[in-house]
């Protein structure tokens, strides 16, 4: 199978430059941001974010699935619950951050994400799928765009779905997210010494697709 890594912080485009260059590939597109999400979600109907010792207690009773719908979409299921667009919210960004800190919570979504690769062509996309998850993936690519860059894009896409934020308070959770992601002891965010790197700063959407595809024909 052929599965390629491609890591990198937030809002830096990488779930639809990698959606994208999985359609034109024909492999499935992971975004396993969102079983992280998922967990946050059920962690905060808990009650539980700031509480790890309950978030991992939290693990024995719920299941995770991910589903892909043949045009290639993801969905999300908590308990058998379709919960896709519930988990893109800024209070659920900020706690899949707190809770993919966990050692137990990165465990219990390990075998998940390897057996999807293991079936499927895949772009996987996360934070640790070149250093943990996949380590043999190849490419290995690890994308990234400015803190500023990226919390203008994030900034646009909530106005567009109706949230109410300010560009600053965006910026903040940009780099508090950034600082949180790559301080943590366990899969911290940072490329292998294989990784591709990509800086998209500079590109727009089209050419940043056409950028990873070049690295994926390049290199797989
Ligand atoms: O990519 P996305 O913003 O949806 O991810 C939400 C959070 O989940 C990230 O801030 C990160 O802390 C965590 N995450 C992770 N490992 C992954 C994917 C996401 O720790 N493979």
């Amino acid at each position: 199978m052929i599965n390629v890594a491609i890591d990198g912080p937030a809002g830096a485009g990488k779930s639809t430059i990698a959606r994208a260059a999985a359609k034109e590939l024909g492999f499935i597109y992971v975004d396993t941001g969102a079983l992280y999400r998922t967990i946050a979600l059920s962690a905060v109907r808990c009650g539980a974010v700031s509480d790890n010792e309950k978030i991992i207690t939290m693990l024995n009773d719920i299941t995770v699935k991910l589903g892909f719908a043949d045009d290639g979409s993801q969905c999300v299921y908590l308990n058998g619950e379709d919960v896709s667009s519930l988990i893109r919210t800024p209070e659920i960004s900020m706690a899949a951050s707190k809770v993919s800190a966990i050692p137990e919570v990165r465990a219990f979504l390990l075998d998940l994400q390897r057996d999807i690769a293991k079936e499927n062509h895949v772009i996987m996309d996360g934070r640790d799928i070149a250093s943990v998850v996949l380590p043999d993936a190849k490419p290995k690519i690890f994308l990234f765009a400015s803190p500023e860059c990226r919390a203008e894009r994030r900034y646009k896409e909530l106005v567009e779905k109706g949230e109410d934020v300010t560009y600053e308070d965006v910026l903040a959770d940009v780099n508090r997210r950034d600082y949180q992601d790559s301080h943590r002891e366990i899969a911290p965010l940072k490329p292998t010494e294989e990784s591709v790197m990509a800086d998209t700063s500079e590109l727009d959407l089209q050419q940043s697709i056409e950028l990873i595809i070049r690295i994926i024909k390049e290199n797989m």
